[in-house]
């Protein structure tokens, strides 16, 4: 059973409300999660706020110091890290230590804080007047994330609040909450003061009491469009600074110049990778005329090969679907896509699976003639599910992208340099690959896709990861020198 890390140490009340935690290779529950009430996120706010008060004075060097040691316990651990991600959400072992490498680097980054913080200085700005900028802490911090990446998104989001001299309440995901509790102990091991870090599970009702929590600063959220829309809305209107990720419906488009072999690989990757369950997955292949036969054809001929099976298991390329009720909807969109006359390529609801037949899986489907009115590619699936659209220019692939309402990330395959460059200037999404399918920056630059995928000012990590986490106060002063005379107290005159 998993509960809540509140002040240090785990909670130790009952809780009225439990969700179940799958594995999702065999479709059983492997235990269960206490779900917070408002009451227990409060006692979290509480814990978070105490901490705050010595938090937000400690040196720079005291904590680049916790993170460092942090950074060494999460790459020590990370094996283990990998298999518990791997037996609650269901990707495959080196999709889950690809995640906790990708989180890695965000904790590094953090680990820069002293040189992250440093202001701006002005001497003279007047005579013997002197402004400076300095970076403080808001306070508490609320971190909402999904599931499916139950380590490195929260570590997007944690090590740079604390660096940044914030405390932190975080909420995971209650389909796979055990990644956050295992880091919550590592934070622990590496010396962070108790209430630095608070973890609590639960639904909307945790989520909605940090929404309106007075003491609540800011929040990080990453999930699904229509909540975090939601919490976009509410926690502005509650007064706090808001950063939510949404969902996503990635496109990647191939022009005839593309070496297809590449771009047939990096779809399967891209498509199929982590059953697709990545807000980074590509959902779209947009083929430019004439291309659009040999690459559907190179596309379908890899996917029987793919092993789907435990992802325990060291050769299975593809784990199951994280439930069972994400998997029956996943298939539903394969059922709709043949009613609206979309040409089923590959049919996943039939692919071999190595593995418990209880468990939640689903063989990667394609399809075919995909146009934008129909709903395989109007919604976002999240699953493994690739829509081929076929567009004679250009242009034309360009104009599908850009009217579509999410803008997450894009990519473009093609040998030329000039097509490329135009693409990455005429297209309206936040992070965009050229001849690199997943387009996700690296932890020095920020990560944010556009319209309807992210809510809000700033992007997630990197610098404006630090510029979310902090507010800037400018002082202008002036210290009073006898040996220039400097006895006058008026109000410093410009030169
Ligand atoms: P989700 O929106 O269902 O849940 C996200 C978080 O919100 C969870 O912690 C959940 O408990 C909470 N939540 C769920 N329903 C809520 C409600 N009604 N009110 C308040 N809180 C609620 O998303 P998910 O299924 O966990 O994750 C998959 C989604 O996340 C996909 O849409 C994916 O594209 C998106 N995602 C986006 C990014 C990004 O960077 N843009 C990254 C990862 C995932």
């Amino acid at each position: 059973m998993t509960t809540h890390w509140i002040d240090g140490k785990l909670w130790e009340g009952t809780a009225e409300r439990r969700g179940d935690v799958y594995d999702p290779a065999t479709g059983s529950v492997a235990s269960t999660v206490d779900f917070a009430s408002a009451d227990v996120v409060d006692e979290a706010v509480a814990a978070a706020s105490r901490a705050w008060q010595t938090w937000r004075d400690a040196s720079l060097a005291a904590r680049s110091t916790v993170l460092f040691r942090f950074r060494e316990l999460l790459n020590a651990n990370k094996t283990e890290l990998a298999a518990l991600i791997t037996a609650e959400h269901g990707k495959v072992a080196s999709d889950a230590a690809g995640e906790v490498q990708r989180a890695l680097e965000n904790v590094e980054y953090a680990c820069g804080i002293p040189q992250l913080l440093k202001g701006g200085f002005s001497e003279n700005a007047s005579t013997r007047v002197d402004v400076y900028s300095i970076q403080q802490s808001l306070g508490v911090v609320g971190v909402i994330s999904p599931f499916n990446f139950p380590a490195m998104v929260p570590l997007w989001f944690v090590p740079n609040a604390i660096a940044c001299g914030n405390t932190v309440v975080l909420k995971p995901s209650e389909k796979d909450p055990s990644a956050s509790m295992f880091l919550a102990d590592l934070w622990a091991q590496a010396g962070l003061p108790a209430g630095v870090l608070n973890v609590v599970h639960g639904d909307k009702v945790a989520v909605d009491r940090l929404l309106e929590h007075r003491d609540v600063k800011a929040i990080s959220f990453v999930g699904s469009t229509p909540i975090a829309r939601y919490v976009y809305e509410t926690g502005t209107a509650a007064g706090k600074r808001v950063q939510a990720l949404g969902g996503a419906k990635n496109h990647m488009v191939v022009l005839p110049d593309a070496d297809l072999d590449l771009a047939a690989d990096a779809a399967v990757n891209a498509g199929f990778g982590s059953a697709g369950e990545r807000c980074m997955a590509v959902s779209v292949v947009v083929a430019v005329d004439p291309i659009g036969d040999e690459l559907v054809a190179k596309i379908a001929e890899r996917l029987p090969g793919l092993s789907v099976g435990d992802g325990r298991k060291p050769d299975s390329e593809m784990g199951p679907l994280v439930t069972a009720a994400h998997r029956d909807k996943v298939t539903s969109y394969v059922d709709a896509g043949v009613a609206e006359g979309a040409r089923l390529v590959v049919d996943g609801r039939e692919h071999a699976i190595d593995g418990d037949t209880a468990g939640f899986w689903l063989g990667p489907t394609l399809f075919d003639g995909v146009e934008p009115g129909m709903s395989i590619y109007r919604d976002e699936i999240f699953g493994p599910v690739l829509s081929v659209v076929r567009r004679p220019s250009y242009e034309e692939a360009v104009e599908v992208v850009n009217a579509n309402p999410y803008g997450n990330g894009v990519a473009i395959f093609t040998n030329d340099g000039g097509a490329a460059r135009r693409f990455q200037h005429e297209i309206e999404v936040g992070m965009v690959g050229v001849n690199v399918p997943i387009p996700v920056p690296v932890a020095y630059y920020s990560f944010g896709g556009w319209k309807q995928s992210l809510f809000g000012d700033s992007h997630a990590y990197g610098p404006e990861g630090v510029h979310f986490y902090t507010r800037t106060k400018v002082v202008t002063g002036r210290w009073l020198d006898p040996s220039h005379g400097g006895i006058n107290l008026g109000f410093p005159q410009n030169d």
